[in-house]
Formats: C-alpha cells, sequence, structure tokens
C-alpha cells in the first residue's frame, strides 16, 4: 500500500482485515505511523462496540507491516493512494516498475488521474489498473476498476476477485476523466461552491438543501471537506483539461481554499471548522 493517508490506512486496513499481509509506505516514516494510529484508533473503536474481539484486532494489526523505503516488493499487487497529483503518481508508477517483480499487478487509487497514462509510464501497461476505492474504505461498499487501454483480462480479474475478497462491490468503468464516481459528483460539489461564491445562500443553508431536498446524507460542502479540498481541485482540473469544456472549470473559492491551506477535515478547515 503506497500512500498511508485516510485511504491508503483506509485500504490497508480493510485489505488486512480480509486476511492480507500489507506492506504500508509512504514518503516518510511519520506519515506511515499516523496511518498506523488511525487503523488502530478505527479497529479500537470496533473492539469497544463489541463488533471485534481483541485476538482477531491483533491479527489485523499484525498483518500490517511499516515498509518506509520502496525496495523489496515482492507483492502481488501494489495499490498506489498517494496525493492526487500527476507527476507524484508518474514518479511513484516508474519507481514500482523497477522495484517489484514483472508479476506484480500496479494498481492506482485516483479519483481522475488516466490509468493509460499511469500504465504508460511502466513497461507493464498490461499489469496496470485503476482500483477506486471510496471514503471511508471501511465503510464504503463500491470500488470502481478501471481499465487502462492495455490492461489485461488477467489482470482485471485478479482485481475484481481482490475487491470482492475485501467485502466489496467491485463495479466497471471506462478511463475517461474522473471515470463514473467523479465526473458525476465533483461538478455539483463544485457547483455548490459556485453557489456559496456568488452568495446564493451560505453554508448551511447549501447543505441543508441538499440534505433535506435530495435526501442526501451529508451536504456537498460538508462532504468536499471530507473529501479534501485538495483533492476536489485536483479532480476537478483533470475535469476541465481532460474534456476542455468550461463546465467544469474549479471555482476561484476552492481554488483560494486549497491556497490558503484550507484543505477541509484533515487540516482543521475548510467549509466548516474541525477541532
Ligand atoms: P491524503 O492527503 O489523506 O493522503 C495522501 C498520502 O500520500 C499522504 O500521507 C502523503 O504523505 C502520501 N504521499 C504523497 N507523496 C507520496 C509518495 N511519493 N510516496 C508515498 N506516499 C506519498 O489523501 P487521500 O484522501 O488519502 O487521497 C489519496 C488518493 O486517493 C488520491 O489519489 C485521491 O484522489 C484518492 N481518493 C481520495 C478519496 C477521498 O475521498 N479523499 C476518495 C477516493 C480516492
Amino acid at each position: 500500500m503506497i500512500g498511508a493517508g485516510q485511504m491508503g490506512s483506509g485500504i490497508a486496513q480493510v485489505a488486512a482485515q480480509a486476511g492480507n499481509d500489507v506492506l504500508l509506505n509512504d514518503r516518510a516514516p511519520e506519515y506511515i505511523e499516523r496511518g498506523l494510529a488511525v487503523i488502530t484508533k478505527n479497529l479500537n473503536r470496533s473492539f469497544e462496540k463489541g463488533k471485534l474481539d481483541a485476538s482477531e484486532r491483533d491479527f489485523i494489526l499484525a498483518r500490517i507491516h511499516p515498509h518506509p523505503e520502496l525496495n523489496g516488493l515482492d507483492v502481488d499487487i501494489a495499490i498506489e493512494a498517494a496525493t492526487e497529483q500527476l507527476e507524484t503518481k508518474l514518479e511513484l508508477f516508474r519507481t514500482l516498475d523497477a522495484v517489484t517483480p514483472e508479476k506484480t499487478i500496479l494498481a492506482s487509487n485516483t479519483s481522475s488521474i488516466s490509468i493509460t497514462l499511469l500504465g504508460g509510464a511502466t513497461n507493464r501497461g498490461e499489469r496496470v489498473i485503476g482500483m477506486h476505492f471510496m471514503n471511508p474504505v471501511p465503510v464504503m461498499q463500491l470500488v470502481e476498476i478501471i481499465r487502462g487501454i492495455a490492461t489485461s483480462q488477467e489482470t482485471y480479474d485478479f482485481t475484481e476477485s481482490l475487491a470482492k475478497q475485501m467485502g466489496k462491490t467491485p463495479v466497471e468503468v471506462r478511463d475517461f476523466p474522473g471515470f463514473v464516481s467523479n465526473r458525476v459528483l465533483m461538478p455539483m460539489i463544485n457547483e455548490a461552491i459556485y453557489a456559496l461564491y456568488e452568495g446564493v445562500g451560505s453554508v448551511e443553508a447549501i447543505d441543508t438543501v441538499m440534505k433535506l431536498g435530495m435526501n442526501h446524507p451529508m451536504g456537498p460542502l460538508t462532504l468536499a471537506d471530507f473529501i479534501g479540498l485538495d483533492t476536489c481541485l485536483a479532480i476537478m482540473d483533470v475535469l476541465y483539461d481532460g474534456f476542455a469544456d468550461s463546465k467544469y472549470r474549479p471555482c476561484p473559492l476552492l481554488k483560494q481554499y486549497v491556497a490558503a491551506g484550507w484543505l477541509g477535515r484533515k487540516s482543521g478547515r475548510g467549509f466548516y471548522t474541525y477541532a
């Protein structure tokens, strides 16, 4: 598991819960520690609620091994969930191609970046695939599985069965910017930010309209904070560049929030503030 942030830690947890051994990597040991602390907290919560006994909790934690250096990776699959930046991911895919055996499948949890492009950075396009989990990973059922142009059927089958083994429901989609999930979701969030920017309603008003009026479990601005505003902006940029269509223009207010370091829940401030 490359990246131990919100998504990487969640994927590592669910993979280990399903009985897999996981090597957990991030760009520095303290980020791995932070990811492990989140996993431990989640498992302790399940233990306190009586959903997990202590020995099972300890077994799950023992299956997750910190792996600070990207070497010695004799693994069936490497799942990348690093920051949503093209250069970061291209560099990681080049490295993973060099440090893993030929058999290893390289999967990305990217929200929007082309799987074909990531495959093109390697010499094994047939073993590169998108495995897009939803946040929070332990709770959400869906995994979008995205084939790049070169992805083989064998790679697809392995990835689909891994998603099922992890208790998820895989859905196959094609390699277009934002795939299905974020092509539909992110323009709605961006539009909610425009509504705020143009003073159509307050943060609370916009979220309440969508919750009570559309029966969404959380409002779009709450959801944006939860996803991370940097990730939301990165996805809008991919949609805007990828389709060259002004309807995907990221809202200037979203850009300002990200520039200010107001990234949502993970930084303590976004459209709401968090303790
Ligand atoms: P995050 O900011 O919580 O975590 C990203 C992690 O990647 C950080 O711990 C960072 O240190 C690490 N990282 C950055 N560069 C790295 C490198 N070179 N090597 C190893 N680790 C590196 O972000 P997140 O929300 O976990 O998002 C991660 C990925 O998952 C992104 O591609 C994002 O688009 C995707 N995703 C996010 C959500 C969501 O709701 N947040 C949902 C689905 C998919």
